[in-house]
């Protein structure tokens, strides 16, 4: 371990200098403010790889929070735990068997498994054992095969009551005996899994791997036979939009096991602002198309919502299935919004997307 403290970060709102004082803990300054003096302390949990996790303890300065878990790695901060939020997540890998044209986090070659591997255990080794919810992602996180079952069987010792989200492209699962090692585990485990279309060749296209559709579906039905909890998530492109009702449909006759269908607004970044030209397309020009495969799969008693879609892109019919779903770093209102009657429940618009619709428009109600 090295202690070359004082780390100034700027990896956090406001900037923060961090003194070491002796051999657990480094003090908290507010660079901001008139009079240095330590607003919090931080405690050293865990050691990893010449690099350390951090606990804030204490004091609180701006946006930490008791609790919070940092890791401090070549004088940079980063936030890897927030107390008290549900958005907590552990990134498995930057690696996908899949390639999908909207892509936010573009998948690389490198083999980064062992390393966020132990990072991740040595991570939750010190998450606190209230931990009630956590998501993991990626990357394609099966791509751990087994190791992912003891990623999961870490948190669930933790706390067994904990609920984890798992985002999947679903493909791992075509094999069932693979599959039903993890049904010891669904009681806590939901799986995220995206499907493009119905029909295979919009979805294939989409992920620009042509085995994945079959790999997907197939994926679905065992992890639908060892009774696992399975979010279906449509992400809405130009390329799939017409065909949303005939996915619905194709939803509600085969695959009606599923606890939860989120249709989805695309966040313009990553891979999708290379292929914006195939991909762009504002959520007014599909609103007839949503409004039809949503009220088709509620119809059918289905759990559907939409998520990422501000309230004036849709359909007044929708509005009950609108989801504020944008993570609370991301979120972003325009000018307009101010005069918005919807401002306090809708879920605004990704703050990190290259291009926004030009049909904002703030919906007034006469009182
Ligand atoms: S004007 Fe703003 S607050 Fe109102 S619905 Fe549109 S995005 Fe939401």
């Amino acid at each position: 371990m090295q202690n070359t403290i004082p780390i100034i970060s700027t990896n956090i709102e406001g900037s923060f200098l961090l003194e070491f004082k002796g051999q657990q803990n480094w003090f908290g300054y507010n660079l901001n403010s008139s009079i240095p003096r330590p607003e919090c302390v931080l405690v050293s949990d865990s050691e990893y790889s010449n690099s350390l996790f951090v606990r804030v303890k204490d004091l609180q300065l701006n946006e930490l929070t008791i609790g919070d878990i940092y890791f401090i790695s070549r004088s940079n901060l980063r936030l890897v735990y927030k107390e008290g939020s549900h958005e907590n997540v552990l990134f498995l890998t930057n690696q996908c068997n899949n390639h999908c044209l909207m892509c936010s986090q573009p998948p690389s070659e490198k083999d980064d498994i062992p390393f966020f591997f132990h990072f991740n255990k040595t991570l939750i080794g010190i998450l606190p054992n209230h931990i009630q919810n956590i998501g993991i992602t990626g990357g394609e996180p099966t791509l751990y095969g087994d190791k992912l079952l003891e990623i999961i069987e870490v948190l669930v010792n933790k706390n067994p009551d904990i609920k984890i989200h798992i985002l999947t492209n679903g493909r791992y699962f075509n094999n069932f005996e693979k599959t039903q090692l993890f049904q010891k585990y669904s009681g806590q485990l939901t799986w995220g899994i995206p499907i493009h279309s119905d029909f295979y060749g919009i979805h294939d296209e989409i992920t620009d791997n042509d085995s994945s559709y079959f790999d997907t579906l197939q994926g679905i039905y065992n992890l639908g036979r060892i009774g696992s909890s399975i979010e279906l998530r449509i992400v809405i492109n130009r390329i799939n939009f017409s065909r949303l009702f005939e996915l619905s449909e194709f939803i509600y006759k085969n695959m009606p096991f599923v606890r939860h269908v989120a249709f989805m607004g695309m966040e313009y970044f990553g891979l999708a602002v290379k292929n914006h030209q195939r991909l762009l397309i504002d959520p007014i020009d599909y609103a007839d198309d949503l409004e039809r495969a949503v009220i088709n799969l509620a119809t059918w008693k289905m759990n559907v919502s939409i998520y990422n879609i501000p309230f004036c892109l849709l359909r007044p019919s929708l509005y009950e299935f609108s989801r504020k779903s944008i993570s609370s770093w991301k979120i972003v209102y325009s000018q307009e919004c101010s005069f918005c009657s919807m401002r306090q429940v809708c879920g605004g618009m990704f703050g990190t997307s290259k291009f926004q619709s030009e049909n904002i428009k703030a919906i007034k109600y006469e009182a």
